[in-house]
């Protein structure tokens, strides 16, 4: 697989936006594979092992969840659902199943593309055994020494700050959702505090961001969770 030439499946059952998006990748170089029901998808996956899955929420045998949750049994490839803007919970809930990101309907070619070559790329370069360094802006955090540095110059992070950003950055371009983030970083009995993910990732901006109020790395998925860009 390349980053321009990857198997996408596409599991949609409105046919007019499956053929969008099939178009919309073809003309990327991609090859697309297409399912119109969860069955079909979960069949699709198993035997062409896309570099890729694109996935409708809202499918007529059944929820798109169901086939994140089967899928994430046996593989860690990229899913990127579609979701009805009325939906916000399906979506979170997704999120929380392990897709990586979202888009809602309707979207353009652009936005659908850029979000494809994200994931592809994130997929592509995840190093086996993870870098010790991650570097962003002018900062470096390094997982070994357990510090964050800006120019040289040690940036001082609470434990819990300190947390927060390695597991963000250690999974840039993903949609984290506030109960992922909850879990992995207060403890599964916390799941439900999510002003504490807000209040402490606003001390992480002032220390981490040169714009706190317009964040570059970290950055808010309003009513769902948070994205980190390198
Ligand atoms: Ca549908």
């Amino acid at each position: 697989m390349s980053e321009l030439h990857a198997h996408i499946l596409v599991i949609e059952d409105d046919p007019t936006i499956r053929h969008f998006v099939r178009l919309t990748l073809q003309t990327e170089g991609h090859e697309v594979h297409e399912a119109d029901t969860l069955r079909r998808g979960l069949i699709e996956a198993g035997t062409r092992r896309p570099d890729l899955v694109v996935l409708d929420l809202g499918l007529p045998d059944g929820d798109g969840v169901t086939f994140i949750r089967e899928f994430r049994n046996w593989s860690t490839t990229p899913v990127i659902v579609l979701s009805a803007r009325s939906a916000e919970t399906d979506k979170i809930e997704a999120l929380d199943a392990g897709a990586d990101d979202y888009l809602v309907k309707p979207f353009g070619a652009g936005e659908l593309m850029a979000r494809v070559r994200a994931q592809l790329r994130r997929h592509l370069h995840q190093a086996p055994n993870g870098d010790s360094l991650i570097a962003f802006g002018d900062l470096e955090l390094d997982l070994v020494k357990r510090q964050l540095t800006r120019r040289g110059e040690v940036v001082h992070l609470t434990p819990i700050e300190y947390k927060l950003l390695t597991y963000l950055a250690g999974q840039p371009d993903r949609v984290i959702t506030h109960s992922q983030l909850l879990k992995a970083v207060w403890g599964p009995g916390h799941a439900e505090d999510s002003h504490y993910v807000r209040v402490h990732m606003a001390n992480l901006r002032k220390k981490v961001e040169a714009h706190p109020s317009m964040p570059r790395h970290l950055l808010t998925e309003v009513g769902v969770g948070y994205r980190f860009l390198h």
